[in-house]
């Protein structure tokens, strides 16, 4: 019975080393965050049994009466906390959410426009070795190599030329804020539809500190564990459902809603089961989210953010587009003679942790890259503040200016830990 099989020792020591791993050290990859307690005993609760395909009040199979309840929480909580009218909250992860919107809206070899991953797109708006870019004719918008920001101008030229049936917005290395109101008016000119993708930034634009995305675009994705700070998870919503344009009907005759074309993209188009266990942890999360306390939490990530950067910058790093409006920032190391990747395996041996990333307009590889990539939703949640962003970057700078004396990165390493250790994360 399950009562007698033996703990997989091996397993749960590993996770302790992550654990360990996870409290001892300077979190700074933009997309990751810690979340609540309360996220993850429902991610590792009985929920993980439940086959529920379908939706609630419309299942496939028996025994949903409970999921059902959990999965309306979840819908309910993420429309108030978006303002959106319609929810999908299936997508097991930010990319299933991209995939089943193409799947509801495109046919094989249609166009769509994305931002360029080289420039800090994702590999899911295009990119050649993802579905969107091998199924779909992917063409680019990028930023301008002076200023390092979009030039809404010449992305409506290139939509003008190009008429991408769907447009896409969204990066995942861009610190700038996105004008979804030009961006809209450039897809009705064309009749394309307009996708906003705020998987990175979906925390601070809940909290009305970003550009809204929700009244311009169409359909709207997200990931649900980046500055959301929920488990790993995607979503897809709408401020206004709407007749789909392709005449896609009913059995009966009518026009199908593109939420109905949204949640049959979702299942049986992309996925099978829901993890409703996970949905139930993206309940709580969205709960969280609803919180005065998060609102607090947002409005710190971004003043940190901001601190950061002005720390870099006095430091004599260059930052892309010259500063942040939201969460995170991508240096380019070449103004200080590094590599992202000799920057990544050096902050490592000093427990920081971000990633390489290319720089727009990189001379070097995607294994190597000109740039590191920084964020702040983790520590945020960590309770560090804007002067604790001024020390990281003295820490990271010490390391990197000495990232051949090991035994000084040693000192360092040791200074992390100690200081690390004075914000305890679960234990
Ligand atoms: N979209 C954007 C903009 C992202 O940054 C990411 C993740 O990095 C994704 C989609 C993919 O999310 P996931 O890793 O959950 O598939």
């Amino acid at each position: 019975t399950l009562t007698t099989i033996a703990r997989d020792v091996q397993v749960f020591d590993l996770i302790g080393q992550e654990l360990h791993r996870q409290e001892s050290g300077i979190e700074l990859i933009a997309s990751e965050n810690f979340t609540s307690k309360q996220v993850m005993e429902a991610s590792g609760s009985v929920l993980t049994n439940k086959y529920a395909e379908g939706l609630p009040g419309k299942r496939y199979y028996g025994g949903c009466e409970v999921v059902d309840q959990i999965e309306q929480i979840a819908i309910d909580r993420v429309k108030e906390l978006f303002g959106a009218t319609w929810a999908n909250v299936q997508p097991h992860s930010g990319a299933q959410a991209n995939t089943a919107v193409f799947l509801a809206c495109l046919n094989p070899g249609d166009k769509i426009m994305g931002f360029n991953l080289a420039h800090g797109g994702h590999l899911t708006h295009g990119s050649p070795v993802n579905i969107s870019g091998k199924y779909f004719q992917p063409i680019f918008y990028g930023v301008e190599p002076d200023s390092g920001v979009i030039d809404w101008d010449k992305v409506e030229e290139t939509a003008l030329r190009e008429r991408p049936k769907l447009l896409i917005c969204g990066a995942s290395a861009y610190s700038r804020d996105w004008d979804y109101i030009r961006l809209r008016a450039i897809a009705d000119q064309i009749g394309a539809l307009l996708m906003a993708d705020i998987s990175h930034p979906s925390g601070l634009i809940a909290k009305g500190l970003l550009n809204d995305p929700m009244e311009h675009c169409h359909i709207v994705t997200t990931t649900t564990h980046k500055t959301l700070r929920g488990p790993r998870g995607g979503l897809i919503m709408m401020k206004h459902d709407f007749e789909n344009p392709f005449g896609i009907k009913t059995q009966k005759g009518n026009l199908r809603t593109m939420s109905s074309l949204l949640d049959s993209g979702v299942f049986p188009g992309t996925q099978g089961g829901p993890l409703e266990h996970i949905i139930a942890a993206k309940a709580i999360a969205f709960g969280e989210a609803l919180s005065e306390d998060y609102y607090t939490y947002a409005v710190q990530v971004k003043k940190n953010a901001q601190a950061m950067a002005k720390a870099f910058l006095d430091k004599g790093y260059s930052i892309i587009s010259g500063g942040t409006d939201n969460h995170l920032m991508l240096i380019d190391l070449r103004s200080k003679d590094l590599s992202g990747k000799l920057a990544e395996n050096t902050l490592i041996k000093a427990d920081i942790t971000i990633n390489k990333n290319m720089v727009p307009f990189d001379d070097k590889s995607p294994m190597v890259t000109s740039g590191m990539r920084v964020g702040t939703a983790a520590m945020t949640t960590r309770g560090l503040l804007e002067n604790d962003m001024e020390r990281i970057v003295d820490l990271m700078d010490e390391v990197l200016m000495n990232h051949d004396n090991d035994t000084k990165i040693a000192t360092i390493k040791q200074e992390v830990n100690s200081w690390m250790a004075a914000y305890p994360l679960y234990s």
